[in-house]
């Protein structure tokens, strides 16, 4: 939150409770499920607002976002990095922290600069294996 604050955004109200229901959480939202969450405290606020305010802290590094579930982006306010694990059924991501040996031989990468790297994992998460 501290770190967010220092990325010089202008701190509207609506911004700061975008800002405190990403704070410590682990769920990897969606950007409607922010939206409906920031919405009970402040009902006037818009669906584009909620966008670009994530869109604005993407583009800072504040938050990261997600491509494993292909039907929704996700967001994830740990930028360290980490991977990640969806359940196939019910689009739960939880985290994945572990330490890979991700290094390829630069002849494997046709001459790219590797910037970052991270693995997605599929699965059946405890409650949905419950029900089967
Ligand atoms: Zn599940
Ligand atoms: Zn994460």
């Amino acid at each position: 939150m501290q770190r967010i604050r220092n990325m010089g955004l202008r701190l509207t109200p609506q911004r700061i409770a975008i800002l405190e229901y990403l704070d410590g959480n682990v769920n990897h939202p969606s950007a409607e499920e922010i939206y409906n969450a920031v919405a009970k405290k402040y009902p006037t606020i818009s669906f584009a607002t909620v966008y670009n305010t994530l869109e604005t802290l993407k583009r800072k590094k504040g938050i990261l976002e997600l491509t494993i579930d292909p039907r929704r982006r996700r967001y994830d306010p740990n930028t360290e990095p980490h991977h990640h694990i969806i359940c196939v059924q019910c689009r739960k991501v939880a985290d994945v922290h572990a330490d890979f040996d991700l290094r390829l031989p630069e002849s494997n990468v046709e001459g790219f600069k590797v910037l970052s790297k991270q693995v997605e994992f599929y699965g059946i998460c405890p409650e949905c294996d419950n029900q089967n």
